[in-house]
């Protein structure tokens, strides 16, 4: 049986097929029918490393804490036993390689220079059967992803080929194929995927050959979660047999100028889904106005703005008043510094001085942007995020509650961004004793979480404890001799 027989016939036990479409390439289709919550497929990675802006990690399951560095390298770190063991074979070589680096050298071993060295080591240890190969772990598998080398720029072309000297550099194996490595750097930069923990937080990257199979759209079936190093995709809707199982490579909240930029930069493709089919549509241009364009100028209209075909400024497309050009520029000019301010204040991890300038930034944008404004999100994403640290619980909740109705416009059904919010939400009321709202959102949070995240995981056995709490202190609440005026 040729490799890809043993793939289709490892899938099909999942009711899955690999087909091919001549503009997409390879998809991944169903066989069966899929329901919302139900795990179309999982798998390791063929190669894993935690990135560094997450500090240090578990070179393994990628957590943070109890670790353990390796003695011998220096550069490795194990959160315990089990994890190291599990590693040691494939590190017992990169120790080895690692050892015998320079102090410079070390310096330059960044996560993507120590992926593809990993990537090498576990395909010598398959060929050498030190390791076992299956039909969904193997090297031929990496061989058979897209690498889009004829659409990369001399620029990067030539950086692929420097980091590609560094890994033979590390590796000293002399029949090594340098322009592979290159190749291979590419196919890494359209292909990895961003490990993420429960909250979407990301700590590595990892390269899974057969989740790489299933293609992109804006409007996805299906979403990928981690749990730990281990990739899980689950039906967010349902899917019926003979359909394309599909996720999302980008951050979905966005006009569809904004993704196809996206999508184009990093990985080389016109997205053409439901959604980006619509471009140019009165819809989408009126939905990109309301994410990414500005308000009426009259604060009690909710219309949306589009360019004055004589370029003197913008319409409102409801009241027909004319946002003046230069009175635009002036606030945007203003939200720039004061972001531009605030962002170096928050970098110091002075938040009291950036929750101030945050604040700032958010009535110029509500000065400029509509209200459903992904600008004006993210403010308020960011000044939740700075409120927590500061401990501020009531500001933390009412920005966390302004930011749900734009995620519930922006984020289909069952996105794991909008059960999070609500997660955050509902521990925020609980902390503030405001038992019943927790429920709410807790309960909010359990609807969608537990179709993107299933229920066994940690994080959701946390959550669904929490909200086992929040019930029976209501219970209690209600008992008439528990009067808690
Ligand atoms: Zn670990
Ligand atoms: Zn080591
Ligand atoms: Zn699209
Ligand atoms: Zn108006």
């Amino acid at each position: 049986m040729t490799i890809e027989e043993e793939l289709q016939r490892a899938l099909s036990i999942n009711g899955l097929t690999v087909s091919t479409n001549p503009e997409k390439g390879r998809c991944l289709i169903t066989t069966k029918d899929f329901f919302p919550g139900d795990v179309i497929i999982s798998q390791e990675p063929y190669a894993s490393v935690p990135t560094h802006s997450s500090g240090s990690r578990c070179d393994k399951c990628f957590a943070s804490r109890n670790l353990k560095k390796c003695s011998a390298c220096q550069i490795s770190f194990y959160c315990s036993t089990t994890c190291q063991k599990s590693e040691w074979k494939l590190h017992q070589l990169e120790c080895h390689a690692l050892k015998k680096l320079s102090k410079d050298r070390r310096q330059s071993l960044t996560p993507s220079i120590r992926m593809m060295v990993r990537l090498y080591l576990r395909r010598k240890l398959q060929t050498e059967q030190i390791i076992p190969v299956t039909a969904t772990d193997n090297y031929k598998l990496v061989e058979a992803l897209v690498d889009h080398m004829s659409d990369i720029d001399e620029k990067q072309l030539v950086l692929y080929a420097q980091m590609a000297n560094l890994v033979s550099l590390v590796l000293q194996w002399p029949e090594i194929n340098i322009k592979e490595i290159a190749r291979n750097f590419s196919k890494l930069a359209c292909n990895a995927h961003t490990i993420c923990d429960s909250d979407l937080r990301p700590l590595g990257t990892g390269l899974y050959p057969v989740v790489s199979i299933i293609n992109h759209s804006c409007l996805p079936n299906s979403v990928l979660v981690f749990e730990g190093s281990l990739a899980v995709v689950r039906a967010v809707e349902p899917i019926p047999k003979g359909t394309e199982v599909l996720i999302s490579y980008i951050e979905t909240a966005g006009s569809t100028a904004t993704r196809q930029k996206a999508l184009k930069e990093q990985y080389l493709f016109t997205c053409t889904c439901s959604r980006c089919i619509k471009v140019g549509l009165y819809e989408d241009i009126q939905e990109s106005a309301i994410l990414e364009g500005f308000r009426c100028w009259d604060d009690k209209c909710s219309g949306f703005l589009l360019r004055d075909p004589n370029d003197k400024g913008f319409i409102c497309q409801q009241c027909g008043h004319l946002r003046n050009k230069d009175e635009i520029i002036k606030v945007a000019t203003e939200v720039k510094l004061m972001e531009d301010k605030a962002s170096a204040s928050l970098s110091c991890g002075n938040y009291l001085e950036a929750s101030a300038m945050y604040k700032k930034v958010e009535l110029l944008q509500q000065k400029l942007c509509h209200s459903y404004s992904l600008d004006l999100m993210r403010t308020r994403e960011c000044l939740l995020k700075i409120l927590m640290e500061l401990k501020d619980w009531e500001g933390a909740l009412r920005y966390c509650r302004m930011t749900i109705p734009v995620y519930q416009r922006v984020y289909p059904v069952n996105h794991p961004m909008l059960g999070l919010q609500y997660y955050t939400c509902g521990k925020l009321e609980w902390l503030l004793g405001e038992t019943d709202n927790a429920i709410k959102s807790l309960t909010e949070a359990v609807n969608t979480l537990r179709i993107t995240h299933g229920t066994q995981t940690p994080f959701m056995k946390d959550l669904l404890a929490r909200l086992e709490e929040a019930h029976a202190e209501a219970a209690y609440k209600q008992l008439p001799e528990n009067d808690y005026r």
